[in-house]
């Protein structure tokens, strides 16, 4: 049987160190997260986030726009945000209504409160290895790793999933580690044959229970980025756990896995955007 990677009990110790951190230092520290409608989904993870911050000893603000938002109107908060000193990260929850232009939101953060790396030019720091803030998804899974003593350097790493918030920086920080990194999607031929050469295994597919027993090499890493609901309405990961955790050499659960740790990895840039904006 696999060894399970504990999100939930890692992100309460690195949540515990933020707070030792903030108490020692004295600091103030504050995130604001923005959602726009009423994502029912949406709602769930910006009160997880509030209870983190709350954990940690980081004031959040939370602005709740109606659904018929505008682009202007949205740009007009951020703008507030961005002069606002008490705030120090700004979040906008995703995703956002369809009349939204995300670019224009994204980049109209401040570029040092941008703490979910959605900036292009935070993307392209990322790319190039000279990053203080890292997209949250993929730190977590990189400190997961790290905590477990899980080396990546010269392993195949596979990674399912090219998105701009999970799948390509996951790629861009195992390169950074020295994995030897193959990037998959939808149009890849011979996936199954491709994971099955993983020694760790990323799946950031969105849908559930895709990856089987038989796309994973016995003893491999298999990190279960996805969240979704099976047939029965329950919470679920891309990877189909009861099989593959009979394979696996370590799994992350869903729930309890990737998400708690993005969480942990939001307050933890909350707080190092604190410190470069001095
Ligand atoms: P996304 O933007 O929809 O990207 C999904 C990726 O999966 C795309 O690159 C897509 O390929 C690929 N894909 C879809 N079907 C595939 C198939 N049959 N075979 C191979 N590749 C396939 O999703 P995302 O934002 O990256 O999120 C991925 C999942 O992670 C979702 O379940 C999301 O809810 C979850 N998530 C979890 C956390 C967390 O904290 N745990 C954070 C963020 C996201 P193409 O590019 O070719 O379409």
């Amino acid at each position: 049987m696999a060894r399970i990677l504990d999100g939930n009990a890692l992100s309460k110790i690195i949540k515990g160190e933020i707070k030792a951190e903030i108490l020692r230092e004295k600091l103030q520290v504050g995130l604001a997260v923005v959602l726009v409608g009423d994502d029912p989904a949406s709602h769930i993870y910006v009160k997880h986030k509030k209870n983190d911050c709350a954990e940690c000893g980081i004031v959040s603000y939370e602005h709740v726009l109606p659904g018929d938002t505008t682009t202007e109107q949205l740009l007009a908060l951020i703008d507030r945000l961005n002069a606002n000193k008490d705030v120090n990260g700004i979040l906008i929850q995703q995703p956002l209504p369809p009349q939204i232009d995300l670019t224009a939101a994204n980049e109209r953060i401040d570029p040092l409160k941008d703490v979910d790396a959605f900036r292009a030019d935070n993307v392209g720091r990322i790319t190039i290895g000279e990053y203080a803030l890292p997209s949250c998804t993929p730190a977590g899974v990189m400190e997961m790793l790290r905590r477990a003593e899980i080396a990546v350097a010269g392993k195949n790493c596979v990674v399912v999933g090219r998105s701009n918030i999970v799948g390509k920086p996951m790629a861009m920080l195992l390169l950074h580690e020295h994995g030897t990194v193959t990037i998959c999607h939808s149009r890849t031929a011979n996936l199954r044959e491709v994971c099955k050469s993983a020694d760790i295994l990323v799946a950031a597919i969105g849908r559930a229970n895709f990856i089987t027993a038989d796309f994973v090499k016995p003893g491999a890493v298999v990190i279960d980025v996805g969240i979704n609901k099976n047939e029965q309405g329950k919470l679920c990961g891309d990877v189909d756990f009861a099989a593959v955790e009979k394979i696996a050499g370590a799994i992350t659960p869903v729930p309890g896995g990737v998400g708690p740790m993005t969480r942990a990895m939001l307050v933890r840039n909350t707080l190092t955007a604190r410190g470069m904006q001095g």
